[in-house]
């Protein structure tokens, strides 16, 4: 990431407030059970990542949400009839909502749940980097803001990245891709496919540590590594499994392994857990104290994602401010890209 992009990161990892809930067990019943009532009664559905906290997830799946990737969540939100998405996860997919479902009112239990790969590809640089390379088919990763989708021929997530680059390249076109360097260059490793990379990262990936990931595998030489591609070349290196969110939790269920070492935010642990409850799953090793993440492993903007707040913003008429908007020529633009993922996901379906 480049320095101004730290800087940005840093300053706004300052200023988090965690939402680390203090609630007793009883409040903390009584703060599912008024969330549920009003989610039914604002015609409301709740939409969760799998890196939200176990709490968020296991309210997603109770009240009939989803715990899902960021492709699903722009799907399900996109095709639910619910007329309000409360979006727990981080901001870029609250604005994914937003533009792909524009007639629904979107709201986010905080909206200073960010993310850094979309705090450091700000608008004008990435305009300007674009325009240095006018030759190159500009794919944006679905963690980048509005303004940086609608600068983009395509978006993309993850789990669909390397059959996209693939497609893109068997068609001559060279790529210009942002934000993320690592994942980026896992695609060109991948693919052999003619990538120019923006210099992002990923705070919570980029801290784990091929090191410690060799020590941990010689502890556990029987464990599987699984790998999401935003960790650093040196620890994809060494996985069984690369892959996004929902491809690792698959390769948990499918594979004959007892035991996995998981290179990703741990609030995946808690669908992993649900749906492979006999297997053991440990946490990659990150940089620990010398890290530049708050709290190694787990997102601190996924983590803001908490029952008292998103109870605040169902029982406020106005959401407490924490709804989100899009400027609508900006989510015109940016909807062409988005939906030129939804379809290409969907045509790897069939
Ligand atoms: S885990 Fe990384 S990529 Fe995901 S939201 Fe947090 S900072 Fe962004």
């Amino acid at each position: 990431m480049n320095a101004k992009a730290q800087e940005l990161v840093r300053s706004h990892l300052d200023h988090l407030h965690d939402e680390g809930s203090a609630l007793s067990e009883e409040q903390r019943l009584a703060y599912r059970q008024r969330i549920k009532d009003l989610l039914q009664q604002r015609d409301a559905v709740l939409v969760a990542h799998y890196y939200t906290d176990p709490e968020i997830q296991s309210l997603a799946e109770e009240t009939g949400g989803c715990v899902a990737d960021s492709l699903e969540m722009a799907r399900f939100g996109k095709e639910h009839p619910a007329s309000t998405l409360i979006v727990a996860g981080v901001k870029f997919m609250g604005e994914t909502a937003k533009i792909l479902s524009p007639e629904k009112r979107i709201f986010m239990p905080t909206l200073e749940a960010t993310c850094s790969l979309d705090l450091g590809c700000p608008e004008q640089e990435f305009a300007d980097f674009c325009d240095q390379h006018p030759d190159r088919t500009v794919v944006v990763y679905a963690n980048t803001s509005a303004a940086v989708k609608a600068r983009a021929d395509w978006v993309v997530t993850s789990s669909i990245a390397v059959e996209l680059i693939e497609h893109l390249d068997r068609q001559g076109e060279k790529i210009l891709w942002a934000p993320d360097k690592h994942l980026g260059g896992y695609v060109r490793d991948k693919t052999g496919a003619d990538v120019l990379c923006w210099d992002g990262a990923c705070i919570v990936h980029e801290e784990f540590k091929a090191k410690g990931l060799d020590d941990l595998k010689a502890a556990y030489p029987d464990a599987a590594i699984l790998v999401h591609p935003e960790s650093p070349a040196s620890v994809v290196a060494m996985a069984d499994v690369v892959g996004s969110t929902s491809q690792l939790i698959k390769a948990a269920c499918e594979m004959d392994n007892s035991t996995f070492i998981v290179a990703t935010d741990k609030g995946i642990f808690y669908k992993m857990q649900q749906l492979a409850p006999q297997k053991t799953f440990i946490e990659a090793p990150t940089a620990g104290s010398g890290a530049t993440c708050r709290s190694c492993a787990h997102c601190p903007w996924m983590a803001m994602n908490g029952l008292e707040n998103m109870l605040a913003v169902l029982e406020a008429d106005n959401g407490l401010g924490q709804e989100i908007f899009v400027d609508p020529s900006l989510a015109e633009r940016a909807m062409v890209p988005l939906n030129r993922m939804l379809d290409f996901g969907q045509s790897l379906k069939k």
